[in-house]
């Protein structure tokens, strides 16, 4: 999630959204598929661009490194759907929120969106970026077919089915640039969003399974104070009726997460039905302020261990206080990804807005991660975490699979950087 969330600018052309991370590598924006086979041909290293919604060097080449940053943002964004298929192949930077529009001129609809409409499909899925729901996969599984350019330039296409599939779609950028995401599509559906105030720590630990599934979408904003749970933001469609939430209020107003946060930001609340796209992403389409003013971090760990997650984090209140904005928690259901986050079990994942004030904020996610890593926890991807490749091995079973998919795949490790030697080896 974020805060003053929204899309990129110029004055920010060579750095990420949050403004923490200037680009190293030369950017070099192509004009059509057969340009960028040709750039990546003739790069010793390259890093896909996409959005620029990660907080760390993960996006960028090494800095010793002469590479190239491709950005795909000059090529028209197409989103050709195949009602027969139930199937949408979209540019691979295009932004979920233009995806989301046009699907819903068609008549069609995406099955979940994470909370900032902004962020490109090939980035997203590639972090392992996910909404929230019970039931609802992260982002990636939505995912049908990838059409990949290579490090020799060459156009390859991986669908499910395929032996590689699953090592090759939450990938962090290692296999080459995704030019073309295939996505599963529904028909169009209704969404109503509704906000509560005030559940507090013992309502959620009675039964914490229904209230991460009161609502087809459902997050839950704390600062970890004893007050417990400031906000819930349900989002159910139309025809399921939300739960009810014992001894929370129902908002009287539109609210923001953020205490001072602009509500014009934010989607439509207090239980109005409207299109799935206005209500399962936090902030709307058509807000834009200028730049981040925040970074974020978020750890997934095993859903049965998210009330003890919630004692450790709720012991080191007083550490985060002075630099937590908000924290959020959301369920997200299992799936096959081996980088994904919540590879092989249904998890809950905690997420961090701090302030953006990079040497405060590194200076207490130790104490974060002793805290969740013995959990299970896994770092998201694109957020800021100090884990490395030590600690993140035992994490991820298929971890050792990946490796070897990639020595197949780049062996020169064209599509290689600092981050990936730090995270993966
Ligand atoms: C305000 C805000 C809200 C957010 N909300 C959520 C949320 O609700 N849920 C959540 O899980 N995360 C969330 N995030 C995190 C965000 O979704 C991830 O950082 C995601 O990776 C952003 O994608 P991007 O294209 O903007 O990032 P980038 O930094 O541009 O790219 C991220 C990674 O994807 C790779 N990549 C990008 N494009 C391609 C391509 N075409 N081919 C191959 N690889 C590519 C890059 O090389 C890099 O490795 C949020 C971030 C912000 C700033």
């Amino acid at each position: 999630m974020g805060g003053r969330a929204g899309g990129q600018t110029d004055r920010m052309a060579e750095t990420n959204w949050a403004g923490n991370h200037t680009y190293r590598g030369r950017i070099e924006r192509v004009r059509s598929v057969e340009h960028l086979q040709e750039v990546v041909a003739a790069a010793p290293r390259v890093r896909a661009l996409g959005s620029r919604h990660s907080f760390t060097d993960l996006t960028d080449i090494t800095d010793t490194d002469d590479g190239v940053l491709v950005s795909l943002v000059d090529l028209p964004t197409t989103v050709e759907v195949d009602a027969a298929n139930r199937t949408a192949r979209v540019t691979g930077h295009a932004a979920y929120g233009d995806v989301a529009t046009r699907l819903q001129a068609s008549g069609w609809a995406l099955g979940n969106l994470a909370s900032l409409p902004h962020i490109s499909v090939a980035g997203a899925v590639a972090t392992g970026t996910h909404g929230s729901g019970a039931r609802n996969g992260s982002l990636a599984t939505a995912v049908v077919s990838l059409d990949i350019v290579g490090p020799e330039g060459e156009l390859r296409t991986v669908s499910r089915g395929d032996a590689d599939f699953e090592g090759s779609v939450v990938a962090l950028g290692a296999f080459g640039v995704v030019a073309a995401v295939t996505l599963e599509i529904e028909p169009t559906y209704d969404v109503r969003q509704d906000v509560y105030t005030g559940l507090s720590w013992e309502a959620l630990a009675d039964d914490i399974d229904t209230v991460t599934s009161s609502a087809s979408s459902v997050s839950l904003f704390t600062r970890w104070a004893d007050s417990g749970i400031e906000q819930v933001w349900l989002k159910s469609r139309i025809g399921e009726t939300p739960a009810q939430l014992r001894g929370a209020r129902v908002a009287t107003s539109t609210l923001h997460m953020l205490e001072g946060g602009a509500v014009e930001s934010v989607t439509q609340q207090g239980g109005v039905p409207g299109a799935w796209l206005d209500r399962l992403p936090h902030f709307r389409m058509e807000f834009t302020p200028s730049r981040g003013e925040e970074l974020q971090s978020e750890y997934l760990l095993p859903r049965e261990l998210a009330l003890t997650a919630v004692e450790r984090l709720r012991g080191l209140h007083d550490r985060l206080a002075p630099v937590l904005l908000v924290s959020e928690l959301r369920a997200v259901a299992a799936d096959r990804h081996w980088l994904s986050s919540s590879y092989g079990r249904d998890v809950v994942g905690v997420h961090f807005t701090w302030v953006r004030d990079p040497a405060r904020v590194y200076a207490v996610l130790p104490a974060v991660e002793d805290a969740l890593l013995p959990l299970g926890a896994r770092p998201h991807w694109g957020k800021c975490f100090v884990a490395g490749v030590r600690e993140l091995e035992p994490l991820y079973p298929r971890m050792a699979d990946f490796r070897a998919l990639r020595d197949r795949v780049d062996p020169d490790r064209v599509f290689g950087n600092a981050f990936l030697d730090r995270a993966i080896g």
